[in-house]
């Protein structure tokens, strides 16, 4: 069998690259670095962090948390070496990353049908080929990338609302309708009378931002219509009662009469359990996101499944070209995975490239592809981002949201929701099969 290509050593493709090889094939392995730098990588290694040494939460009944053990059943390479090299940081797994990445470069150089080329890839290879260049994947291959799948846009400033869980919603606050009654009331309105939105006024202003890189800031001049919420705020007192927060063709039923302002909440997935701030793009730190948004009237509990954020990006459209499988439906010879196909965060990138190897290995052997069960995180995961809305397609981190509902007995806290959500993913891993087939480095 011809070797399996794949391209970008980060965290999807150090992953993807390891399970193909365990699967008994041969893998070429190419990572532009250190021949060419990424603008945010510092080293040469494999699997670089880079920014946070955090892989989220540990708990195994919270959605990280959740994901990772997953992986650790399902044999992933990145988690046990994560969990190998830890340090301290309550209930997180964070890394020593100098350690972490190293010791996951050794494996990879170590394996004997793993052939690591320090190589930037600017086409798309023939072959059975895993793409897992990032959110920062280099231009020539973006370039390429576009003219494959057609898509109009593929890089840019990624500037994306914070998402807050239905449930937690206060619904005597929040009212669904659409401005002037229109269609079906497709969106959750949070009302403000004008003290309420002149004391959320000025704490927005005065919010702490994160700082931008500084090849951020320079591209950022580049992308229209990506102001954040906070610098909107700035421009005017009334700014936001003319843009995001306009109340026209908007009723209040318990007053009868138009709110001063309104923050509207669109649906994220098919059961509405994911609602979207819409123009609440952000560069606020996270703390001061929850801080601030809580005062909006109906989000006092928010339940924040995603903060907003800003910096660059480079993701793929999947609802539109990918099937749950990471594979593109053009060419099914061809996977992608890791943030490159819309997914957030170091786990969920390992994730993609745990199925898009173990995909591609399969591929190769003729066997039937795996799709893991909706209940389990990984599989809503890939089930979400291959079925969502195109139309408003943004990046997704592992979150209770997109899970199948609970059914049964009535659910007396959040602690047992999430532990049943817990038990009931890891119940349907073990039916698959696949967790016994579990390999460490
Ligand atoms: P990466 O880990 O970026 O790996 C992609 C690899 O492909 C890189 O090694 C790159 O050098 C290589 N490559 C690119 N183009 C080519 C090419 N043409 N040929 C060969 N190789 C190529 N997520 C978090 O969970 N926590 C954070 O704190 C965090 N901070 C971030 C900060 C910034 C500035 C950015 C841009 C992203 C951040 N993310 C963070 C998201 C993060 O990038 C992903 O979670 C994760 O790194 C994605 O893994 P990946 O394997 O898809 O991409």
């Amino acid at each position: 069998l011809a070797p399996i290509h794949v391209i970008g050593g980060g965290l999807a493709g150090t992953e993807a690259a390891w399970q193909i090889a365990q699967a008994g094939l041969t893998v070429i392995l190419s990572e532009m670095r250190p021949v060419r730098q990424s603008p945010a990588h510092h080293t040469e290694h494999l699997a670089e962090l880079v920014c946070s040494n955090s892989f989220g939460a540990l708990a195994s009944d919270r959605a990280a948390g959740l994901l990772k053990e997953e992986l650790r059943q399902l044999g992933s390479l990145v988690i046990g070496m994560a969990d190998r090299h830890a340090v301290p940081a309550g209930g997180a797994l964070a890394v020593d990353r100098a350690v972490f990445s190293q010791a996951l470069t050794e494996a990879i150089q170590a394996h004997p049908r793993i052939t690591l080329r320090r190589q930037e890839v600017t086409h798309i290879p023939e072959g059975i080929t895993v793409l897992c260049t990032g959110p920062l994947t280099s231009d020539p291959l973006a370039e390429a990338l576009q003219a494959f799948t057609g898509l109009s846009y593929l890089s840019f400033f990624d500037a994306s609302s914070p998402i807050v869980t239905g449930d937690s919603l206060n619904r005597e606050v929040v009212f669904p309708a659409s401005r002037y009654g229109k269609g079906e009331a497709a969106y959750l309105n949070c009302p403000m009378t004008e003290a309420e939105y002149e004391q959320f006024w000025q704490a927005l202003v005065q919010a702490e931002q994160a700082p931008l890189k500084a090849f951020e800031q320079e591209e950022r001049s580049f992308f229209e219509g990506c102001l954040p919420i906070e610098e909107m705020a700035r421009r005017g007192k009334e700014t936001l009662c003319f843009g995001p927060l306009k109340p026209v063709g908007l009723v209040d039923p318990r007053t009868g009469s138009r709110p001063y302002a309104v923050v509207q909440l669109r649906q994220e997935d098919k059961a509405g359990q994911l609602w979207n701030l819409v123009g609440f793009q952000t560069n606020l730190k996270w703390g001061e996101q929850q801080r601030v948004f809580r005062l909006i009237p109906g989000l006092e509990q928010a339940e924040f499944v995603r903060m907003g954020v800003m910096h660059r990006n480079t993701f793929l459209n999947a609802p539109q070209l990918l099937e749950p499988t990471l594979q593109f439906r053009k060419r099914p010879s061809l996977f992608a995975a890791g943030q490159l196909v819309g997914t957030e965060g170091y786990a969920c990138a390992v994730a993609g490239g745990w199925l898009a190897g173990s995909n591609a290995a399969r591929f190769a052997l003729g066997l039937p592809l795996i799709q893991l069960p909706p209940e389990t995180m990984i599989g809503s995961l890939f089930q979400f981002i291959s079925s969502a809305d195109p139309k408003y397609f943004q990046p997704m981190p592992a979150n209770f949201g997109i899970l199948p509902n609970l059914e049964g007995r009535r659910i007396r806290s959040k602690a047992e929701r999430y532990g049943r959500y817990r038990d009931r993913a890891l119940a349907a891993l073990a039916a698959t099969g696949l967790t016994r087939q579990v390999q460490t480095a």
